[in-house]
């Protein structure tokens, strides 16, 4: 018998992802799977490409009787492929042949929320609700992600008290008292599939994550899942467009943003920015059963301590980001004059948010492109800045050895600064003490605040990387622990583009000068003055490299290099010929 069957265990298959194959060479996997009556039990030794985010449910399996063979195609590669190897898998699902997610329903549905920590318009919880007669909640406090942290973490607070605010929104959304979200605490797979089984359901719904650890969560998740019989379906949320979904004419991702923003701009419609509204469908959130009501736990019983998030008013959970949101709006068209300026209140404040998906990115896209087509000149380059944004998941997506490497390979030939020499400048980075005080302040603000404006982090960055010499994964790795906002996306992006090893990335020989940045960038001093109160009383004049200040103005203003404030660790002017002399080795080496 020939015959095409869409196979719900084939993409409950992935194991261990092909990380060195490029996925748009693959065009189909084969598959041999052993089936068992009734229930589909598959044992699979071959490899299996699926696509995880469209709305059919099922990889397009061609199962081949005859030859006692099957194999597993899928017909074109539009979106996101996830192609990975299968070593001997054993699945059992309960109901093999199915027509598509979208006509299915189930009796018993879980929301796995993740990144997207809201009701409204969340894609998850719009299909779970579309698709199950009885919908929960849960949350996993994911100890895999947690053991890594420091005990004094503000996004670990920030989803804490995120969570406060989704259960008491679930609860007010069902109407129904014992609704709510389920938190749970262990390895993020296990407790999804535990309770899952525990909740009796069919189905676990959770948006896409595009890092490669959460991939591997995901896909042991998907095999826990499926182990239980219970299938796990992922949509796309957090991003207007993913993986694969643009593509330049040659097929293949962008790795150039300009060319990427004009190709976004011109596919987006009202299609994409098609909110999904939960309301209408919110009778299907079940009260959870009684042994499951509890409330969030507290930042004790995960083992952390409470941080300066409260005293920082930076308000969280969805309605922190509506009230950030609402004010930013009216700032919204003058945007582009003031993001560069570090002590103006120019930007949204929002990365925290757009970070656990406390707000739809779908809405501040609409909101930002309606007003672009208006005219606005501020609106149109957030709108920018929110293509970065997705811009550098796609890159994250397609290329996931930018997590450990350069995107330009020949950038990892770089002989940096090593041993001891090293490890004091980068303290004396990490602590603010490097002599340049935009550069100071900067790291005050991350660490006294885990925000570090934009210009600030290109200027921190570039004078970690191009006037230390240090490896740009030092800097990546201290801002992943500090930003509220880390992402890994942005943040690798980020950091390639200030060590020009990455897409896009500046040229190796344009090097941000620390003290023209600060002249331009904080003219008058304010936010230097405000994170390092030591230099308050400098003139302005000297403020920005004080050690020109003559010994009686620093004396008059309390000032004693090398005790109040230190004296510089690196000449800019030496250090940037250093530079230029270690970046040279790129030239040398041919891009492979
Ligand atoms: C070295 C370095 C590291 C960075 N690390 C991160 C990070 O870990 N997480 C992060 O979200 N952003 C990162 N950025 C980008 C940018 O600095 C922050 O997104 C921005 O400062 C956050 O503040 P905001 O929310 O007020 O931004 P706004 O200026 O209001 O911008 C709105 C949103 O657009 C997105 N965005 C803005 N600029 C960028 C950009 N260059 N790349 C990608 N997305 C952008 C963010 O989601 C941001 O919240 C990094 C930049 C550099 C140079």
């Amino acid at each position: 018998m020939h015959g095409f069957v869409q196979n719900k265990a084939a993409i409950g298959l992935h194991w261990a992802a092909l990380e060195h194959r490029r996925l748009e060479q693959v065009i189909a996997l084969e598959g041999q799977f052993d089936l068992v009556k009734q229930h589909l039990e598959v044992n699979v030794t071959g490899l299996v490409d699926d696509q995880s985010q469209r709305a059919a449910f099922a990889v397009l399996t061609h199962v081949n009787h005859a030859a006692g063979k099957y194999r597993v195609l899928q017909p074109g590669h539009g979106n996101q492929e996830m192609i990975r190897q299968v070593n001997g898998g054993r699945i059992t699902g309960h109901a093999g042949i199915l027509t598509g997610l979208t006509k299915m329903q189930f009796d018993t549905g879980v929301v796995w929320f993740r990144r997207d920590l809201r009701t409204d318009d969340n894609t998850a919880l719009w299909s779970a609700l579309k698709s199950c007669k009885k919908v929960y909640c849960v949350f996993v406090f994911d100890q895999e992600i947690l053991n890594g942290l420091p005990r004094q973490d503000r996004r670990v607070e920030f989803i804490r008290e995120s969570l406060v605010g989704l259960d008491e929104d679930l609860r007010a959304l069902s109407g129904k008292p014992g609704a709510g979200i389920i938190a749970r605490h262990g390895a993020g797979y296990e407790e999804v599939a535990r309770s899952a089984q525990e909740l009796g359901a069919q189905v676990v719904f959770a948006a896409h994550d595009y890092e490669p650890q959460a991939i591997a969560r995901d896909i042991k998740a998907r095999g826990a899942l499926a182990e239980l019989g219970i299938s796990f379906h992922t949509v796309k949320d957090q991003v207007i467009f993913e993986g694969r979904e643009l593509l330049t004419k040659t097929g293949t991702p962008y790795g150039v943003f300009t060319p990427y923003k004009n190709a976004w701009l011109a596919r987006l419609n009202d299609a994409c920015l098609k909110t999904h509204d939960v309301a209408p469908l919110s009778g299907a959130l079940a009260e959870r059963p009684v042994s499951m009501r509890r409330g969030v736990m507290t930042l004790a019983e995960l083992g952390f301590a409470q941080t300066n998030l409260l005293e920082l008013k930076i308000p969280t959970g969805s309605a922190g980001a509506s009230e950030l949101f609402s004010t930013f709006f009216d700032r919204m068209d003058r945007y582009d004059e003031t993001r560069n300026f570090p002590s103006v209140k120019g930007p949204s404040y929002l990365g925290v948010h757009l970070r656990f998906g406390t707000v739809s990115i779908r809405k501040l896209v609409a909101t930002a492109w309606q007003r672009t087509l208006h005219g606005s000149a501020g609106a149109t380059v957030w709108l920018s800045e929110l293509i970065w944004r997705d811009f550098y998941f796609q890159i994250l997506a397609n290329f996931p050895n930018v997590a450990h490497s350069a995107y330009k390979p020949e950038y990892d030939a770089i002989q940096w600064e090593t041993g001891e020499h090293a490890r004091k400048l980068f303290k004396a980075w990490c602590e603010g003490c490097t002599g340049y005080p935009l550069v100071d302040a900067a790291m005050a603000q991350l660490n006294q605040t885990g925000y570090m404006h934009n210009r600030l982090r290109m200027v921190a960055g570039s004078f970690l990387v191009k006037d230390l010499g240090i490896n740009w994964q030092w800097g990546e790795k201290y801002f992943a622990e500090k930003l509220n906002d880390f992402d890994l996306s942005a943040n690798n992006g980020g950091w390639q583009w200030v060590s020009s090893s990455g897409c896009d990335a500046q040229p190796y020989f344009r090097i941000f000068n620390p003290v023209s940045q600060s002249e331009k960038f904080d003219a008058d001093g304010k936010f230097i003055r405000r994170y390092l109160p030591q230099l308050a009383k400098l003139p302005t004049k000297v403020l920005h490299a004080p050690w020109q200040a003559s010994t009686e103005v620093l004396a008059a203003c309390g000032v004693t290099l090398g005790k109040t404030y230190p004296e510089p660790v690196v000449s800019h002017e030496e250090a940037r010929a250093l530079t230029l002399q270690r970046y040279a080795v790129v030239k040398k080496i041919k891009p492979g």
